[in-house]
């Protein structure tokens, strides 16, 4: 059985978020069971953009803080590492808090940048990430709970593509293509890689809607713990009340027999299931519906059953970050102008994900939109 643990924690405040860590690791043994004298631990918070922790797109710093005493009391070396998404690491690092947790917990920050190439374990025969990440003798992931538009829901597994390093994310997502079970899978697999030793979410103040980059917060009040990410995950999505045939990585994992993806195998300590549910995270605007059609009709109807990206005139201010960033160069800027080619396209949201002026716009397909109407009220937007 995989142990789960679930804990309150209404806030961010100092003492109370040490008290409520202690309590959260305690069925698990507490942090000395993870950690021994003279561990290399790198704790990898969700570093996404430099953003402030009220918009709740990074891993609060307060979490990062309190985890890393914890790992220092038992007697660990601490490094705190990611690679962000978009911007520098030391701007992310100072804008998200995170350096200065860094500094009041004497751990040491590590920019993700040298790589080391190592074999998948099944569809990705080669798959690259940073070097300090393979080196650490134990990992430590913080992720933040959030809704993603690719994912649905980013948290545990989805975390650990920030071991992937820089500008080799966007070639990642346009091996895996527009599949989101392609995706998933590739998730997986760097998540086989390298296991990391334990897994505590930020829930206290999650993300819904538009996640992970541009949607709202939401105070959900817990925290979440364990040793397999993908139970963390279905714990999780059932905490944010997302629908189980939406969450593509629980998918993937139970069809290719991975341990944790089923509730049956979860034992859960702390604040029971029961009692922490009742949350209904909004759905990102970019999730396409699941028409169940053969590929040959999902190519040629992809116009209409899909969502597709475009710029806000408004808020665009043709910076060319969406346009560098996009895996399959579907977006060009000409004549002060931007422009997507939507069959070129493969809906990896990453524009929207970067875009530091939220002017990446969705707009639905109509048979998406048809579809909305008609089981409108049952997933959001
Ligand atoms: S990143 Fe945003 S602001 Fe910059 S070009 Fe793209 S849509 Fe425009
Ligand atoms: S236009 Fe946006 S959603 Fe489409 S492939 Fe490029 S980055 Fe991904």
């Amino acid at each position: 059985m995989e142990e789960i643990c679930i804990t309150r924690c209404d806030s961010y405040e100092y003492s109370q978020l040490l008290s409520a860590v202690y309590k959260l690791l305690e069925p698990l043994g507490g942090m000395p069971a993870f950690v021994q004298k003279g561990d290399r631990v790198l704790l990898k918070p969700n570093m996404l953009a430099a953003k402030i922790p009220e918009q709740a797109v990074t891993t609060h710093p307060m979490i990062v803080r309190v985890v890393a005493e914890m790992v220092r009391a038992a007697g660990g070396k601490v490094m705190i590492g990611d690679s962000p998404g978009i911007g520098s690491f030391k701007r992310v690092a100072e804008k998200s808090g995170i350096s200065a947790a860094a500094k009041e917990s004497q751990s040491e920050l590590v920019e993700f940048d040298e790589v080391v190439e190592l074999q998948g374990s099944g569809v990705f025969r080669r798959i690259s990430i940073a070097k300090s990440y393979w080196q650490a003798d134990k990992i430590i992931n913080l992720p933040k709970l959030k809704t993603h538009e690719m994912m649905t829901m980013t948290c545990a597994i989805k975390n650990l593509f920030g071991a992937v390093v820089g500008v080799e994310k966007a070639g990642w997502h346009l091996k895996a293509g527009a599949s989101r079970e392609q995706f998933a899978r590739l998730l997986l697999e760097i998540y086989l890689l390298k296991k990391p030793a334990l897994n505590i979410v930020d829930g206290v103040v999650a993300m819904e809607g538009n996640g992970p980059g541009g949607g709202d917060p939401i105070r959900l009040g817990l925290l979440i713990a364990g040793i397999n990410p993908l139970a963390v995950d279905l714990v999780a999505g059932k905490l944010a009340g997302l629908p189980a045939d939406l969450l593509y990585i629980e998918r993937e994992a139970v069809s290719i027999g991975l341990a944790g993806s089923k509730l049956n195998e979860i034992m859960i300590y702390g604040t029971s299931l029961e009692m922490a549910m009742g949350s209904h995270f909004r759905l990102p605007v970019g999730l396409d519906a699941q028409f169940g059609l053969p590929a040959f009709l999902k190519t040629a109807l992809k116009k209409h059953t899909t969502s597709f990206p475009f710029a806000s005139k408004e808020k665009c201010v043709l910076c060319g970050i969406c346009r560098d960033a996009c895996p399959p160069a579907a977006i060009t800027i000409e004549n002060s102008a931007l422009s997507v080619d939507n069959a070129r396209c493969i809906r990896c949201w990453c524009c929207r994900e970067l875009c530091p002026q939220d002017a990446m716009e969705v707009q639905r397909g109509v048979l998406l939109r048809l579809f909305s109407f008609l089981s409108a009220g049952r997933r959001g937007p």
